[in-house]
Parts: C-alpha cells; structure tokens; sequence
C-alpha cells in the first residue's frame, strides 16, 4: 500500500524506539490498518469470528498506547476513496474482505466496521475522526499542522501527503515501533516530500502504475540529479512533454549514437593517435612532442563537446523518454492528490477524556464479551498509567506507599497500591471478606488496587515514596542482612489477587 518498494528504501533512516520513548506525544492513527490487520489475523482462526478478533485488536492496542502515555487520535476512511484510487481498491476488497463492489471507490463495508470501532474507543475517552477523504492523508494534515507529533500508518502515502514523523509496526511485545522522520529521510535520500510525489508519479503508487521501466531506485537517483535545478521539481516532471530543451538533448543524444568517434590517445584522452602524439605532440595539449598523461584540458572533437553537454541529463533524458511513452503520463490528478489539502473546518480534539463507564461497559460486552468487573480489572492499570504519564486528569487517583520492587518484561517496577476509585462502581472488594471491618463499604478506603508501575515513570511523579520506600527497605536488609528478598513487603498477602490476576490477563492478550 502506498508509494510502491518505499519502505524497504528507507531502511537505513528507521529507527526503533520504545514505546515509552513516546510518552506525550499525539499520534494520528490509521484507523484502516489496524483493520486489516486484526481481520487479517482473524481469518487464520477458526473459533473465532474475524470481527471478534479484529475488535480486539482495535481494543487492545489502543490500551498499549495509552498505557505508554501515547494520546491516539484515531483517523477513519472516507466512505468514498477518491476516484484516482479506484483500481486498487477493486483489487484490495476483493483480497481482504472478499467481496467484489461494483462500485469500488465505495466504502460502505469499511464505513460499518469503523463505526462499531468508533462506538468502542469513543467511551474510552478517545477522539475518532472521519477524513474527507484518505485516512493517512489527514494524519500527514495534522501532523503538519502540528496537531500530532506522528502518524502511526503502514501507508507509505502518508509522505507524498506531507507527513513529518510517521511511525509503523509497533511490536506490541518488545514495546517498540519504527520511526520514520522526513529530516532524516532528507539527509540519508534527499527524498522530501516532493521528492515522494514525483517518487509516486513515476515510480508507481495507489493512484497508478508509474513509468513503465522505471523502478524507485532509478528515481531515487534521478531526484538527487535533479537537485541542480532551482525550479520545483514536481513542476519540472509535470511539464516534461512541453520541455523543448530536454527534446533537443534527446535529439543530440540520438545523434551521438549514431556518431563515429574518430581515434583517441589513450594517454591525453584527445583526437589522434598516441604514436602520432608521441612524434608530434597534442594540438589540444599544446606540445610539439609527446602529450599530458590524463589531460585535464576537455578534448575538442564534436563527439566529446556533444557528450559534455548530453551528460548531466542522461538520468533525466532516459526516464523523460520512458516517460513519454507511458500512456497516461502525466498523472495531474495523482499530483493534485497528494499536493492539495482537503478541507478541514473542524478543530480536533486532542486531550484525552475519562472513560464514559455505561456505554464502554455495553461495548465491550457486546464485541468482546467483557463483563464490567472485568473491563475495570482492564482499564484500572491504564488508567494509573495515564495518571502517571499525566496525560489524563484521573480523579482521585492516589498511590498509598511501595509494597515492593519487581519486574516485568525486564523492566523494574514497583507494585504500588492505589486508594479506590470513587468512580468504581464494579470492581469486587478489594480486601478478603474476613478483613472486612464491619462498617466497611464497597467503596471504602482499605479497599485498594495494587498496579505494577515503572520505577522510573513512579518516582517522576512520587519522588517522596520513593524516597521512603528506599529508606524503609535498606533498614530492613540491615536489620535482616541474611534473608534474601528482604525488601518483600509481608502486607502484600492482605491483598487479594483479583487485580493480580486480572493483570496477568490483560498482559497474556496484549502479546496474542
Ligand atoms: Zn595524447
Ligand atoms: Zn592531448
Ligand atoms: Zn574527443
């Protein structure tokens, strides 16, 4: 999808970064990708439906992100592709979702599925946008706008459309992704974003097929070429049948061809002989006997004089030809696409909201079969995620000390319990029943949530409980130097392992 063979040129200016390395930034999220893949992933799998999978896919990344203190912005398709992108639609829905639309620049199918994942991440507190037309060409808008930091897309597109920072494939098990950014692609490909679009116009895309002959290396190397112009390149490609200079260079280099060059000496690189030079001397070298070995005084016969002048176009005059005889070229509507901005008149929303409990509780009952003890058990670790991160106002979230160190996937955390939320309307008492003091309500203040939390994200924000926490334990290992696992709270077993346990299980499905 996208520019054709991009991303494996841009190899050498990815990156990978972790996910946390993301805290705080605003991601414009393709929508349609995350789609696919979860349909993708659900068509291996016989026991389930497709759209359980593809639902649970859509749901548990964005709890990843935000977990990593990501704000997503998600960004739907157009239920009408633009016109120019017929072709390949025809063949995509028939590839993943099976069907043959007559119409195929009509999206109804996507339109549906993107509206059950609206209804989804909408409660969650989330914005969901549809674009007036490409999802990854209103990403790129809003990343140019400054509105988000990256998009998060698999469509190389999203560069000719202008994209900064594009992020791809994140490994939701390491906690990775690969970044892309337009500087970086600058210095190592001297690609910008123009240089993405004549990229696309001539070596193919969505919206066409591109110059036959002609792959993104070759344009690659033409584009750096091209960098002796001071007129925009873009332009220049766009006006290549009205380029009378470049068609007598085509003519002179026919002419070259069909040329005989006379002899040269091997040793100044001139007309005549090399015996000859040696008797006589070189007119051009200006000796009378013997000439300059490797002579950089340019030979003055018609054949070099031509050369000289054909030479710095020769790139640019073989794909201009190819071009030419490319039926269809120039593609001006493939270059209105991704040059020209749509519309966008409304602001976008990019603070993270609460959940909305009621309807979130409904969706993800209805698509995932959740009940409402277990979508708190869910969203109780993201939600002090978020707090920490300080990318949600979470009200009344308030850690209660440091029970201990430990970690996860190699990373040091704290299991730290957290006073109840007010909110909290479903999870079970957290204290065993026979802890129960008798005025204590569901809702009460023992009653605590214990989260795992990384130390480093923790003490940024609790800097005095870590402080206390540090004090208290090198007393204890000093009072009993030899128990190993000193520091091991004992108050931990008053706690039960509803949340433990539901942890565990929202870890097991983030790695499916
Ligand atoms: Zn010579
Ligand atoms: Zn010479
Ligand atoms: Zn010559």
């Amino acid at each position: 999808m996208g520019v054709s063979k991009l991303w494996p040129l841009l190899g050498d200016s990815m990156e990978h970064v972790p996910l946390s390395s993301c805290s705080g930034e605003k991601w414009a999220v393709d929508l349609t990708a995350w789609i696919v893949h979860g349909y993708s992933a659900g068509s291996s799998k016989s026991y389930v439906s497709e759209r359980y999978v593809m639902m649970k896919t859509v749901f548990y990344r964005t709890l990843c992100l935000l977990k990593n203190g990501i704000i997503p912005i998600f960004v739907m398709d157009a239920q009408k592709a633009p016109n120019v992108k017929g072709p390949v639609l025809q063949h995509r829905s028939q590839s993943v979702f099976g069907h043959t639309k007559e119409e195929p620049t009509d999206r109804s199918g996507l339109a549906a599925i993107n509206a059950m994942c609206q209804q989804l991440l909408e409660p969650i507190g989330l914005t969901v946008i549809t674009s007036p037309s490409e999802a990854e060409k209103t990403c790129a808008y809003l990343n140019r706008q400054e509105v988000v930091n990256g998009c998060l897309t698999d469509d190389s597109d999203v560069f000719a459309y202008g994209a900064a920072t594009v992020y791809r494939n994140v490994d939701f098990k390491e906690m990775t992704v690969e970044r892309y950014s337009i500087d970086d692609i600058k210095k190592e490909l001297e690609l910008d974003r123009n240089g993405m679009v004549v990229l696309a116009c001539l070596g193919g895309c969505d919206f066409g097929k591109g110059v036959t002959g002609v792959g993104p290396a070759t344009v690659c190397e033409l584009l750096k070429d091209m960098r002796k112009y001071e007129e925009d390149i873009v332009t220049r490609v766009l006006t290549w049948k009205e380029n009378t200079e470049l068609k007598a260079l085509s003519e002179k280099k026919n002419q070259l061809k069909e040329m005989h060059k006379s002899p040269h000496c091997g040793d100044c690189k001139h007309t005549g002989k090399r015996p000859e030079h040696q008797s006589n001397g070189c007119g051009t070298c200006q000796t009378s006997k013997g000439c300059v070995d490797e002579s950089t005084v340019p030979c003055d016969c018609l054949y070099h004089a031509l050369k000289r002048e054909i030479d710095p176009y020769d790139k640019e005059l073989s794909v201009w030809k190819k071009a030419l005889e490319t039926e269809g070229f120039p593609n001006t509507e493939l270059v209105k696409e991704f040059l020209e901005d749509d519309k966008m008149d409304y602001p976008v929303e990019t603070v993270l909201k609460m959940p909305d409990w009621t309807p979130l509780a409904q969706q993800v009952k209805q698509y995932l079969n959740l009940d409402q003890d277990d979508l708190m058990a869910k969203m109780i670790p993201i939600l002090v995620h978020m707090h920490l991160h300080g990318t949600l106002d979470v009200p009344g979230a308030k850690p209660l000390s440091i029970l201990k160190s430990c970690k996860r996937n190699f990373v040091l955390c704290y299991q730290v319990p957290w006073e109840r939320f007010e909110f909290d309307q479903w999870t079970p008492g957290a204290l065993p029943p026979q802890e129960k003091t008798p005025d204590s309500k569901r809702g009460a203040s023992q009653e605590v949530y214990t989260v795992d939390v990384e130390c480093e994200l923790f003490g940024k924000k609790y800097p005095t409980l870590v402080q206390q926490f540090t004090q208290s334990s090198s007393k204890r290992s000093k009072k009993t130097p030899w128990k190993r696992g000193a520091t091991e709270d004992t108050s931990q077993g008053k706690l039960t392992d509803v949340f433990k346990a539901a942890k565990r299980k929202l870890f097991d499905e983030d790695k499916e």
